[in-house]
């Protein structure tokens, strides 16, 4: 897919505000500092469509984007960060899990984790979560030029034989990027064009 247009509509911590256009929609979420902004600015060949973060945790919002006119990119606040009070968690936990469930036009969720790390409990978690409320999701993985072309497979596997011992009887979908490489641009974004043609041919 080729991106024409991508512009900034709005930002809100409730769903209810949320743009009303009958269109697909993506959600990109991780925890903070994963990559979320440097991988919407590298898919948009925006340099800052999303601001990368100068303090991990600041954007706390529901961002939506507009591309090319037919489908949003929506942009969730980074979770886990250790500098947001319990209570700001908990009220963004609240909006987070009402936009998961209550946003009709969410077609598909990219949980973004960092490609180096061993799996964190937060991310298993939330991922637990999204399976148990029947919210479509893929992971991307980032930052992949920070490891050699092998352990890139390992990690990978890794990550997957992991979640194939706990509760999950498929793999998820999943990619593998690099927004300072520009590693895997095409393949998400084909990817959601391969959804948005059928979600098109099915409301036509
Ligand atoms: P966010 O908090 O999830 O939005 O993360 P950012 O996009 O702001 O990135 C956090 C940090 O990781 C910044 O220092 C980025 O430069 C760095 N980063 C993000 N993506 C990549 C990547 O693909 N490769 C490398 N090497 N660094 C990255």
């Amino acid at each position: 897919m080729k991106i024409k247009s991508s512009e900034f509509v709005i930002s809100n911590s409730k769903v209810t505000h949320c743009p009303k256009d009958p269109i697909p929609e993506y959600a990109f979420i991780g925890r903070s500092n994963v990559g979320k902004s440097s991988l919407i600015n590298m898919l948009t060949q925006k340099k800052s469509l999303a601001k990368t973060s100068g303090r991990p945790g600041k954007t706390q919002l529901i961002n939506h984007f507009k591309i090319n006119d037919n489908w949003f990119l929506v942009d969730l606040p980074g979770y886990g960060y250790a500098r947001v009070s319990k209570k700001e968690k908990k009220t963004f936990q609240k909006y987070i899990t009402d936009y998961f469930i209550e946003r009709q036009q969410l077609v598909c969720a990219f949980v973004l984790i960092d490609i180096r790390h061993e799996p964190q409990k937060v991310d298993l978690e939330f991922m637990e979560w999204m399976g148990e409320n029947a919210i479509p999701f893929c992971i991307i993985f980032t930052k992949a030029d920070k490891l050699r072309p092998k352990s890139i497979d390992t990690h990978v596997n890794n990550y997957i034989k992991i979640l194939l011992d706990g509760i999950w009887e498929e793999a998820p979908n999943y990619f593998i990027t690099s927004s300072s490489k520009s590693i895997g641009r095409e393949d998400v974004l084909n990817y959601i064009d391969a959804i948005n043609t059928e979600f098109y041919k099915q409301n036509s």
